[in-house]
């Protein structure tokens, strides 16, 4: 029972008093902080400005994603993977799991409801968070805010000379689906990383010819060495090692297993694979079937773009290829700086200013879920960390005020 305020108008705003913390964003890291509140009996909210859980993993991912890392390190908290599931569950498989996790705990996002700005109000000791839905304006106020809107939320395109003019058949691989509609074209896609990679893999399986654009360096690694996957041989290797060391390993080992991939036009950085992601936030592409498409020339590898012009494209070294479409592999943004308002939590580009392990905790009751550049396994992290520490309060308050004989709930919250 929201406890509202509608004025004049049916599409004004309305007000609504939240019982528990506000949580912004209901993918992974969302739920799992949902999850882990529930568990204590802390009630929440949730504001998704999509119509289901998980947006991104069923709206904005291409058909054939599998997750990178094997499933133990991208279960959430609370909750395993079924049994019979494998060791790299499918994009269908994964998205399962999220419903039923969401089933299980009960949680139930309110959809359409996209968060415009917030802000703290010292007056009440509350936080304001305004959205727009299909009938106007809302107006959340809580004592905390949970900021889940994820690494990856608006699309990033560089902005290259005559892209206007190039013509139809331009978009972001968050718009990719399949291969299939690209057969017998000629595909530029601009970016190395793992969707650069595995979409350029997946337009050959449909019998298109890609070219993928390669402008800095890159790791590229194999997505296990002799049976068993990398990330854990480098996980298990740190607990032992130093970084560096680590990092050396794994590139001998990646040498064994893949070859001097440099002679294929993939120049590894200077810096090792897991410094170079701690440091920068730079994932490693594990590769997965794409770079025997480089060596036997079915991907192209070609240098950076300096312009489009009408059906074609000019690289940096001169060379005008024809081409039919190009593929924007290039990233994402997070958009909390969009609507996060009177907090220097944040830094301009999308990420709290200090990193993991500190990056989930702000001032007057705000957190963060899900920024700390490592996956799931960071976002279970945060999700249980932050529930653990407001459900303390929250436990708490409620024996204080059971004590005073004081306690009614007054207010809307999903719990
Ligand atoms: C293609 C791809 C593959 C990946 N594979 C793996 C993997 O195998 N293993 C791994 O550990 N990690 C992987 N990741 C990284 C990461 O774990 C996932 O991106 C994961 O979905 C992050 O969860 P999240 O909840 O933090 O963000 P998201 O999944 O992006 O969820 C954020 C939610 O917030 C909503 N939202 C955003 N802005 C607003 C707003 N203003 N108001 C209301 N709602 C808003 C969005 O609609 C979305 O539903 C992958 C990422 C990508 C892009």
């Amino acid at each position: 029972m929201p406890r509202s305020t509608n004025s004049s108008t049916f599409f004004s705003r309305r007000c609504v008093l939240v019982n528990g913390p506000i949580i912004v964003g209901a993918g992974p890291s969302g739920l799992a902080t949902a999850a882990c509140l529930k568990d204590q009996g802390v009630p929440f909210v949730i504001l998704e400005r999509a119509d289901c859980i998980a947006s991104l993993w069923q709206r904005r991912t291409y058909d054939r994603l599998k997750l990178h890392l094997p499933k133990k390190f991208c279960e959430l908290p609370l909750f395993p993977f079924p049994k019979d599931y494998p060791e790299y569950p499918n994009k269908k498989q994964f998205i399962e799991y999220l419903e039923s996790y969401a089933k299980q705990f009960g949680i139930r996002p309110r959809f359409n409801e996209n968060v415009k700005s917030s802000r703290y109000d010292e007056a009440c000791g509350l936080w304001r968070v305004r959205t727009t839905c299909v009938n106007g304006e809302v107006e959340y106020m809580g004592r905390w805010l949970v900021a889940a809107t994820g690494e990856n939320a608006e699309r990033m395109i560089p902005e290259i000379e005559g892209i206007l003019e190039f013509g139809d058949g331009v978009s972001h691989v968050c718009d990719y689906k399949s291969g299939k509609e690209y057969a017998g074209k000629r595909v530029l896609v601009v970016g190395c990383g793992n969707s650069g990679m595995e979409v350029s893999l997946d337009l050959c399986d449909h019998n298109a010819f890609p070219s993928m654009v390669v402008r800095d360096s890159v790791h590229v690694l194999p997505c296990e060495i002799f049976g068993r996957s990398t990330f854990e041989v480098a996980v298990y290797l740190m607990k032992w090692l130093p970084l560096w060391l680590v990092d050396r390993i794994v590139l001998i080992l990646s040498y064994l297993v893949l070859g001097n991939v440099e002679k294929y036009g993939l120049k590894r950085p200077c810096t090792g694979p897991l410094e170079l992601k701690n440091t920068h936030g730079k994932t490693p592409v594990l590769d997965i079937g794409a770079l025997g498409k480089i060596k036997a020339g079915e991907i192209k590898i070609v240098p950076g773009v300096r312009r489009f012009l009408p059906g074609k494209v000019q690289l940096v070294d001169g060379t005008i290829l024809d081409i039919d479409s190009v593929i924007f592999a290039t990233g994402y943004n997070s958009n909390v700086p969009s609507w996060l308002q009177g907090s220097d939590f944040f830094a301009n580009d999308g990420f709290p200013k200090k990193p993991f392990p500190n990056s989930w905790k702000g001032e007057s009751g705000f957190y963060a879920v899900g920024f700390t550049k490592k996956g799931l396994l960071g976002a279970s992290f945060d999700a249980v960390r932050v529930a653990g520490e407001i459900g303390k309060v929250w436990k708490e308050e409620i024996r204080q005020q059971k004590r005073q004989g004081a306690y009614h709930r007054r207010c809307f919250s999903q719990l």
